[in-house]
């Protein structure tokens, strides 16, 4: 479905980082994490194409949809610069989201860089409280670590420069993490960079935990119709054992034994 949504702020979080809150009670009625919005940018009038963002927060009873993002190039330049009142064309929710845990499930979130937006409303719907490992390039790349915390996340942080927390890299947490969750039903939960799902994936499939990752290919129409944001997936009865997946539609959630990793 396609709303006329009219932003009602939109901040400046830290550095590169923004935070825009649009009225649209029915994207925000339906949400669920995992998902995302597919945006068209007003003031974008040579580049149509929308900008896919994950759904970062809702609050269903006053209609209200939160969208976390990094400036990174022209169309979220553009968006940083939009006033409140300005409205915005918004397609929603798109795409499959996370397995919500039950409540016997210890989730463990691993997030990387802005990747944290889409992990959130699970954290805060999570009937267990479990842990989020929060990796980012530096200090400056890190969001989001207090408003898990208030949802009774606590946060463990590495980042690749050693500026905050561990030196290295996020995966190195995690095994930390599943060996501390040893006898506890453990599920991992990713987004981020693919590099680093695909090497979460990999480590859940070896020591048998199960995992759900968000990959965020570069999209166009959002909707499943053109195939340009499609990823590889297992096929045991196609002749090179993969096929192509839409992860607009059939994602942009996989399980990690869905994959292709090679
Ligand atoms: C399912 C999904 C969820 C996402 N969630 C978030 C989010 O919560 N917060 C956030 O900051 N970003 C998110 N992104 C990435 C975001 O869509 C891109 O950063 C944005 O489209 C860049 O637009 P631009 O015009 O500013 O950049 P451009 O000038 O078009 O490109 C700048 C850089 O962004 C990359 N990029 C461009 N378009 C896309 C695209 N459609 N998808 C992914 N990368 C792209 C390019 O490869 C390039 O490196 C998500 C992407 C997907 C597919």
């Amino acid at each position: 479905m396609d709303y006329e949504c009219k932003v009602l702020s939109n901040t400046c979080l830290k550095g590169e980082y923004f935070r825009i809150v649009f009225s649209a009670p029915g994207i925000a009625a339906k949400a669920k994490a995992g998902q995302f919005v597919h945006v068209r940018i007003p003031t974008l009038r040579d580049r149509i194409l929308r900008r896919p963002f994950s759904i970062n927060d809702t609050d269903p009873e006053k209609g209200l949809l939160t969208v976390t993002y990094k400036k990174v190039g022209r169309g979220t330049a553009e968006l940083a610069g939009l006033p409140p009142g300005a409205v915005c064309s918004v397609m929603g929710p798109q795409g499959k989201g996370y397995t919500l845990p039950d409540k016997e499930t210890f989730p463990i979130l691993v997030a990387g860089g802005y990747g944290s937006a889409a992990t959130f409303l699970l954290a805060k719907h999570a009937p267990r409280k479990g842990v989020l490992l929060l990796g980012a390039r530096s200090g400056e790349d890190l969001i989001l670590a207090e408003e898990y915390e208030r949802v009774g996340f606590p946060v463990k942080i590495a980042t690749n420069d050693g500026s905050v927390g561990h030196k290295g890299f996020v995966t190195e947490l995690l095994e930390e993490a599943l060996a501390e969750a040893k006898g506890k039903k453990a599920f991992v939960y990713g987004c981020g960079p693919e590099g680093m799902l695909f090497a979460l994936g990999k480590l859940c499939l070896a020591e048998n935990v199960k995992a759900e990752l968000s990959l965020d290919r570069n999209m166009c129409c959002g909707t499943g119709a053109c195939f340009a944001c499609v990823v590889k997936v297992k096929d045991e009865s196609a002749p090179e054992k993969w096929r192509y997946s839409r992860s607009c539609k059939e994602g942009p959630v996989y399980g990690a034994e869905e994959l292709y990793y090679g």
